[in-house]
């Protein structure tokens, strides 16, 4: 499923629930998380519904790199220059809420960071 109707993130995607956008072209958004645990909190997802990590196959690794490569050039445009942290949780051992795939990008002055 491409897009899925009863996802947050689908929603936020479709314009139907407002966010703080950050980035968005063909293939991901990215926005402000509502619940910052730092001090520059943004959410990085594909457009395409893909509900976890774990539903990830070799056609998606692009998809994964253009993410990765968001991160530290959102981090750096959001004034974040000393480091930063990503984090993809997945499934319900990893603490994910949200199933529609999203990465983490986290910075800011510490001591926001625990370990
Ligand atoms: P966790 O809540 O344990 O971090 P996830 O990794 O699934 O689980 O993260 C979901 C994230 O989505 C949370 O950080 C939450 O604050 C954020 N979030 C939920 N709804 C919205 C929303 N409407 N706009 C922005 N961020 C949201």
């Amino acid at each position: 499923m491409s897009h899925d109707p009863n996802c947050i993130f689908c929603k936020i995607i479709a314009g139907q629930i407002p966010s703080k956008k950050v980035y968005e072209d063909a293939d991901l958004l990215a926005f402000h998380d509502i619940h910052p645990w730092a001090p520059v909190h943004v959410l990085i997802i594909p457009k395409l519904h893909l509900a976890s990590m774990a539903d990830l196959t070799d056609e998606h690794a692009p998809l994964l790199g253009k993410m990765s490569v968001l991160a530290p050039k959102l981090m750096k445009e959001l004034g974040v220059n000393n480091g930063f942290r990503t984090v993809v949780n997945t499934g319900p051992d990893g603490g994910q809420e949200v199933y529609h795939l999203h990465m983490h990008a986290m910075g800011g002055p510490r001591p926001w960071l625990k370990g």
